[in-house]
């Protein structure tokens, strides 16, 4: 019997978990639980972490989780590592799918760095406007750098005082479009844009913002992570599961 587990929270989930409902595929949906109102899907989906490697290996052997598809964030490093560990040990077939990420052009004026607080490092001792366009885990980091406005754009409203003394907020859910990231950078008089390097069209519209409007993009590096089986589309999950799926993603 094949029993998906879709580890999401991202486009590429969702249009995969539309493929797998409707193939009519047996397939659990899971979120991290980060977002006050997560998007609906089309397959039965469950909320909240599994208790690191060792409640994840539990959770695929209680439920009878014959396949593992990682469609996490290629930033969500922690529970793809642990998909891979509690796939390993419980013999599961794993395959991750990943956006591609996005690769500079023509234009750009991109500063690769390693990590968020090498993107601190990055930023100019004169005072500045930036966008940082990180989601709000990262944020606490550039308390460092006080001396900045920082704009920051969010999907739920903060619930708290902000980590950072000098910010404003936009709350927005994306896909984002050239001329409403264009605008928001000009009405924002920002100079620079701290960017991760997520990939995928939703969220691309900044850097062609930026561009159009010759600012500099900090762009954080995908942090690294162990070596497994990799697709960039949903429909190559779907060959995966149709072609017996054995590999274990090691
Ligand atoms: P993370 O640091 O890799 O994961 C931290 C912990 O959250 C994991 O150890 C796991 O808890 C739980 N978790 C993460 N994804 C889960 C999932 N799909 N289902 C159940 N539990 C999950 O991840 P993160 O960066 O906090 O991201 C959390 C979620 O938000 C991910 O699902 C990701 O796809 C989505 N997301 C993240 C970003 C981002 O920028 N990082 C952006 C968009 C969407 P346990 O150890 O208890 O199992």
């Amino acid at each position: 019997m094949t029993r998906i587990l879709l580890l999401g929270g991202t486009t590429e989930a969702g249009a995969l978990a539309q493929l797998l409902a409707g193939a009519g595929c047996d397939a659990l949906y899971s979120y991290a639980g980060r977002t006050d109102a997560p998007r609906a899907q089309p397959i039965p989906t469950r909320v909240g972490g599994f208790g690191g490697v060792d409640g994840l290996a539990a959770f695929l052997a209680q439920n009878a989780i014959s396949h593992v598809v990682d469609a996490t964030h290629p930033f969500a490093a922690g529970i793809s590592a642990n998909a891979l560990a509690a796939c390993t040990r419980t013999g599961t077939p794993l395959i991750a799918l990943e956006r591609a990420p996005w690769q500079q052009g023509p234009g750009d004026d991109w500063h690769h760095v390693a990590d968020t607080a090498a993107a601190v490092q990055a930023l100019p001792e004169t005072p500045s406007r930036v966008f940082l366009a990180i989601g709000k885990q990262a944020l606490a980091s550039f308390a460092a750098r006080p001396h900045h406005h920082y704009l920051l754009r969010l999907v739920d409203p903060p619930q708290g005082p902000l980590p950072l003394p000098n910010a404003s907020v936009v709350i927005a859910r994306g896909p984002f479009d050239i001329a409403g990231d264009t605008a928001l950078l000009r009405a924002q008089a920002i100079t620079h844009i701290v960017a991760r390097n997520a990939g995928g069209q939703g969220a691309s519209a900044k850097l062609a913002a930026a561009r159009a409007l010759r600012l500099p993009v900090i762009m954080i590096d995908r942090p690294a992570l162990p070596q497994r089986q990799l697709v960039t589309s949903p429909g190559a999950v779907m060959a995966w599961l149709h072609h017996g799926a054995t590999d274990l993603g090691v």
